[in-house]
This record gives C-alpha cells, structure tokens and sequence, in this order.
C-alpha cells in the first residue's frame, strides 16, 4: 500500500505545529514560527488567546452538542449579536466556510422559487472566485484546478470577470437569481473590488430583482479593519457567508440574510446536525466579545496601515521581486514578478527564515497575520521578509 492514511489531497510542508502561543506556532522540535497566515485568515485572536480557551473549555464541561430538534439559547443570543451589527435579519449557523456557501445558494434559488419564479436559479460568479470545495461550491469558480475530474458539476453558474461591471451586467438574463462575489478575492489573489464594481453589482440587483450574495468568509469578521467589508463600499448584501475568524479557531460559519432573502426558507428546507450547537456557539460568543472590545478594529486597521507602509518602504529595495501590495486592513497580498514565484517565495519564508504565509492565485503570497498583533511582530516580519527577500535573490542569482 503506498496510499498515506491521511488522504494526499494537501501539499504538506514540513512545519509539523504541536503548539501557539499567540501570533507564534511551535513545531515538533521546537523551533517557532511567527505564523503571519494564521490557519489562513481563521485564527484571528492569535493561538490561545484566554478568552475563547476558557469559552470553550467551560462549555465543553457544560454542554457541548444538542440536537436542533431543540431550543437553543446559545445560537439565539449569538444569532442576535451578530444581526445587531449586520445588514442581517437572520443568521443559519454551519461548521465550515463552504456550508455557509451551499446555504446561500439554495437560498436565493428558494427565493426565486416561493416568489413564483423558479426559473431564475442561476448565479453570475468571478473568474479566480474561491468559494470552497462542494460540488456547488466549485461549480461556483471557473478555476479548472478545483473542478478537473469530478463533472458534471451543478448547473446554474455563469462567470464574469472580477472587478468588470459591464461584463457582469451582460450575462443578465431571464434565468438570473443574482450574484455571487468575494468582496475581496483571497484565494484568487488578494484582490479587493473597486467601489464601481461592487455598488454596481448593488445596483444591478435592485433594478433586476437580483440578490448579491457577498463571500466573506475569509475578508469578513475584522480582517479588513471593518467588521464586514461591505462597509468600505457604502452597501448591504441580501445575503452573506462568514467563516474563518468567526471561531478564532473553533470550526464555525455562518450565512446571513435580509428578511426578505430568507423567505423561502421555512421549516425542514435546510439542517446540520452540528450547525450552532452550543460549543461552537460558545467559541463565537468570546471571538465577538474580544472584537467588540473598545479600540479592537481600529487596532487592525492601525497594524493594517503600518504593515502595507513598511512593505512599500521595502518593496523598491527588491524591485526585481516584488511588483504591488494588494488588500485591505490586515489581509495583504504581495505581487511578485516573475520568474520569482510566490509559492517558491512562501516555501522559502518558511523554511530559513521562520515566518509562515500563504501562496495565493496570480503570483501573489497572502499575509494574513493574527489580528492582535503588535508593532514588536510588524518589526520581526519585515525583519524575516527583508532577510527572505535579500538571501532569495541570492539563490536565484547563483541558480
Ligand atoms: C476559505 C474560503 C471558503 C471555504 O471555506 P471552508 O471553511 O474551507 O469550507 C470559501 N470562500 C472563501 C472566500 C474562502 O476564503
């Protein structure tokens, strides 16, 4: 048997993490990381942060799993902080980004459907989109690496350009329930709407009868230095998916909606065994009360700020390898020229210097650092990227 019992499906590096300690990971022999990807974009508190730790461990000693055939004090009280400080009037809980997905996609078919128009099920989405790995989900892409050997895929799904209106607009059609776009493309590359591309989309629904489904699993929850990046635009979805920095850590998601979104769905149209049970609820409870704390977003969009300036002071001193800073708040891309290539690059970080990030589309490496962190980890990542960058170019040079 040559078959790994874990299933191949990952590029495994060699950083084995047994341990966090805030914005560091520890690996089996010790040797630390400062982790600037952060479970990619998931652990927002940094590892171990007091608050969720006892969160979790009170209620995992209290009650962790009840059925949703019952009441649920804990998803109700969470349910209605996050409809508080949201576009959102309701909220279906899930264990992953991509449930959150699936939920929104058959939320606005439903939707169409109960108003008498169940012709109008199909999804306009963007090239280089990431919207997880269900079959619906990877319908929802155009990206082959994801969707190669396992057609026939969902139907309903056309793809537009990302950040072009007018070609978005032209696939408009009789069959069309909406859109559904990342606010800020990760996977794809870091790359943030325009303000026209995404007020236009909002526009485009209005006058169409359109919902705009927002993606905000990875650019949601803080990341951007907002709760929601949504609100760098001056709009609202109908609907929204959030995952990532939702549970610190803890698997949990979430799709919110409008009243007027969710009205297809009643009793018995959508479940999750786990979805909302009182555990996962309990780690989102303590995420929100460590993101509601006086001064925690204007601490991200602050690191944000200082971050991006120290990669613009960096960038001209390595000219040949690095081409622009993509993103918002603390989720950052870096575009490198070719023939550097991010995925190289982030192996490189990793491995001689200590300092974790994510590869992401269109040669770009994401930095996605916890978002607690202070000027003392800004300092130590330009230390270990400048470091990366000069000894980098020295192997390639010599190659
Ligand atoms: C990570 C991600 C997903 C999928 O989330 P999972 O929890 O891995 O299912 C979907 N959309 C975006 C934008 C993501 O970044």
């Amino acid at each position: 048997m040559t078959i790994t019992p874990l299933m191949p499906v990952y590029p495994r590096c060699g950083v084995r993490p047994v341990r966090g300690e805030g914005c560091y990971l520890i690996g089996e022999r010790g040797e630390r990381y400062l982790d600037f990807a952060a479970g990619i974009a998931v652990n927002a508190l940094g590892h171990g942060h007091p608050t969720l730790v006892k969160a979790i461990a009170d209620q995992a000693a209290t009650l962790m799993h009840v059925s949703n055939l019952y009441g649920s004090p804990q998803g109700e009280s969470l349910a209605q902080r996050i409809v508080d400080m949201s576009f959102a009037d309701t909220v279906f809980f899930t264990n992953s980004g991509v449930e959150a997905i699936e939920c929104a996609i058959k939320t606005a078919r439903r939707y169409h459907d109960v108003n008498g128009n169940p012709e109008r099920y199909k999804l306009i989405t963007f090239k280089n989109a990431f919207h997880g790995r269900s079959l619906g989900a990877i319908s929802a892409t155009d990206q082959p690496k994801m969707r190669d050997g396992f057609e026939p895929l969902l139907p309903g799904f056309d793809y537009a350009k990302f950040n072009d209106l007018e070609g978005a607009l032209a696939l408009i059609d009789g069959e069309t329930a909406g859109f559904l776009v990342e606010t800020v493309q990760g996977e794809g590359g870091m790359t943030a709407g325009t303000p026209e591309f995404i007020q236009g989309l909002r526009k485009a629904c209005d006058e169409h009868g359109l919902l705009l489904i927002l993606d905000e699993i990875q650019c949601g929850y803080g990341r951007t230095g907002k709760m929601w990046a949504y609100e760098h635009y001056g709009i609202t979805p109908d609907i929204m998916t959030v995952a990532k920095g939702i549970g610190g850590g803890f698997p949990l998601g979430a799709c919110l909606a409008t009243e007027e979104a969710a009205k297809g769905m009643v009793i018995g149209t959508h479940g999750s065994t786990y979805g909302g049970n009182p555990l996962a609820m309990a780690a989102g409870e303590a995420v929100l009360d460590v993101m509601q704390e006086p001064g925690f977003l204007d601490h991200v969009t602050k690191m944000g700020d200082r971050l991006r300036a120290a990669f613009e002071q960096l960038i001209p001193n390595y000219d040949h390898l690095f081409e622009e800073i993509r993103g918002k708040g603390l989720m950052l891309g870096i575009k490198m020229k070719e023939p550097a290539v991010s995925r190289d690059f982030v192996a490189h970080l990793r491995d001689n210097h200590g300092l974790l990030t994510v590869a992401a589309g269109e040669n770009v490496f994401r930095v996605l650092p916890p978002l607690i962190i202070e000027e003392n980890h800004i300092s130590a990542c330009i230390e270990r990227l400048s470091e990366g960058a000069r000894t980098y170019s020295t192997a390639t040079a010599t190659a």
